[in-house]
């Protein structure tokens, strides 16, 4: 059996999160400071088809078991592929890992943006929480660092995010699992 592709970055509060890659590399590759893909030997941007996702995912269920409490989808902007395609990669993880809580990805702010009508059945299909790298609330930092993001796009995207559903949790939370995040948070 294939063992499942690795991711090369996922936030510190995925630590302990099932991975799975769904796209390679960033499909922006220009933020000034980072590089990250490249420096890891990505430099360029793929989405994978489905069907290999759906086989890293048996997979690490057989290598791995089927008892995991978080998720998380890589690379950089997962929700960059079709939607169809996305909703039933959710789908299909919530299915074959039972037992999961919570599940999240990184997306770029633009593309939030662009999947506005697509957010709320991504959050029906499974999607919990996305990680976006804001960096700076200052558009002159933004420009200057190529972010391709501006603070007002930042706001608008986080709304959409917010209206879909995803993140809602955060408003009634659960004691315990909010304090959770707040910790992991600051990290
Ligand atoms: S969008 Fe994120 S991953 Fe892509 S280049 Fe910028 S900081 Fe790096």
């Amino acid at each position: 059996m294939r063992p499942p592709e690795q991711l090369i970055i996922r936030p510190p509060t995925e630590a302990g999160s099932l991975l799975i890659r769904v796209t390679r590399g960033c499909n922006w590759n220009r933020c000034k400071f980072c590089g990250i893909y490249g420096h890891f030997g990505q430099p360029d941007f793929e989405t994978r088809s489905v069907s290999d996702v759906k086989r890293d995912i048996l997979a690490a269920r057989e290598l791995w078991g089927s008892d995991w409490d978080s998720a998380f989808l890589g690379d950089a902007d997962p929700m960059f592929i079709e939607p169809d395609d996305f909703a039933e990669i959710l789908t299909f993880l919530r299915e074959t890992f039972p037992a999961l809580n919570r599940v999240t990805c990184y997306a770029r702010a633009s593309t939030c943006g662009k999947r506005r009508a697509h957010l709320a059945r991504f959050h029906e299909a499974g999607l919990d929480r996305v990680h976006v790298g804001l960096e700076t609330g200052s558009d002159a930092l933004l420009r200057f660092h190529r972010k391709g993001a501006s603070a007002k796009l930042f706001i608008e995207s986080g709304l959409a995010v917010r209206q879909a559903g995803i993140e809602r949790f955060l408003e009634r939370p659960e004691p315990e699992r909010a304090r959770a995040y707040a910790r992991q948070s600051v990290i």
